[in-house]
């Protein structure tokens, strides 16, 4: 097994460069190098995140691997090849696509994630490299490898969806940001921010998604002790499009001022929830309940409770008891 990952690592390393290398100059990936101008990356960015380029059709990566004298059955085990019934052979799984190498720990090439050029509503806008013996997208970062020193001298983590959003936001200047590979955030991920950080920006899209994903995010981390904060980007806006369209000193108030998940829930309920509804009140102070018994500390719940309490208009006394049926009510 030991001997299998250390293959796949090396032929992730070589196929990574072999992609930059397309991207960098050739002909071939003229659209691609259209579309990297078109988003504001240069070819100094591309070349620090090795972005690349997957050709369109199949002969390319069959006539590398010859030379290469990469076996098939390799390009499979890592998800470069797909395979399918109906097309009988395998086939690269990436074409005509952006490459983002995805990486571990010491900044080896582990998986990637491809971009289309044209949005096209047939396929999907990103792909990722399946589940392999080197990659779990559950537990990888994107972008912790470079992120990681500024992480723990910052003692702070800025989290955002993609791969676009670290690559600029980084770029921008703060090199303490990674992404969940899309918008699932697990408890590994939070583990190892933790060994780094304590506290975390959420810097998600402004819009339902993200919102969402706000809160899975704060659900795993909260019980690590994590202090979570949400950077309130305009709506429909994400770090990118944000950064391109305000400026990094903007963003960088945003990040600044972002809001404690707690205070950012009662900021933004308000556009969810007819509050004058005392019925709605309770409906949210529950929802807030499920928040606060993540919460490791009696002396983070208890400040948590009074501040939710008394902006609901309820009491404290009763904030307490939702929440302590919500301990109750979870395994
Ligand atoms: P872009 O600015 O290039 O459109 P984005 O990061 O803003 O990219 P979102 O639609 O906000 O794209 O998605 C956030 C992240 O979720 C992506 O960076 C990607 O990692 C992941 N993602 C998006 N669409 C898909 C998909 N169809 N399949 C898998 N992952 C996806
Ligand atoms: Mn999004
Ligand atoms: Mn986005
Ligand atoms: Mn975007």
């Amino acid at each position: 097994a030991a001997k299998l990952r250390s293959s796949l690592i090396r032929v992730h390393q070589e196929i990574a460069t072999w992609y930059h290398q397309l991207l960098m100059k050739h002909p071939m990936a003229d659209a691609a190098r259209q579309y990297l101008k078109s988003r504001g990356i240069s070819a100094e960015v591309a070349k620090r995140w090795k972005l690349g380029y997957a050709p369109p059709n199949t002969q390319p990566l069959r006539e590398w691997a010859m030379k290469n004298k990469i076996g098939s059955g390799l390009l499979i085990e890592g998800g470069i090849l797909a395979t399918s019934e109906e097309r009988g052979d395998a086939y690269p799984r990436f074409r005509h696509r952006l490459m983002f190498p995805i990486c571990n720990d010491n900044g080896e090439v582990i998986a990637f994630s491809g971009r289309v050029l044209e949005a096209d509503a047939k396929v999907a806008k990103y792909l990722n490299s399946p589940e392999t013996p080197l990659f779990s997208k559950s537990k990888v970062l994107f972008g912790f490898d470079k992120s990681k020193r500024g992480i723990s001298k910052a003692g702070q983590a800025i989290v955002c969806e993609g791969q676009i959003d670290t690559l600029m936001v980084y770029e921008a200047g703060f090199q303490n940001v990674v992404a969940g590979q899309g918008t699932a955030f697990t408890e590994f991920h939070a583990k190892a921010l933790k060994r780094q950080a304590d506290e975390i920006v959420l810097c998600y899209d402004s819009d339902n998604a993200g919102y969402k994903a706000a809160e899975r995010a704060f659900q795993a981390l909260a019980p690590y002790g994590l202090i979570v904060k949400v950077a309130m980007l305009p709506k429909g806006e994400d770090p990118d499009s944000y950064i391109r369209k305000e400026g990094v000193e903007a963003f960088g108030e945003l990040v600044k001022h972002a809001k404690d998940f707690v205070d950012y829930q009662l900021a933004s309920v308000g556009s969810r929830r007819d509050l004058t509804e005392m019925r709605e009140r309770i409906k949210f102070a529950e929802e807030m309940a499920e928040n606060v018994k993540l919460f490791d500390t009696p002396i983070a719940k208890q400040t948590t409770i009074q501040r939710v309490a008394n902006s609901l208009g309820i009491s404290e006394e009763i904030m307490r008891k939702l929440v302590t049926k919500a301990e109750k009510g979870s395994s």
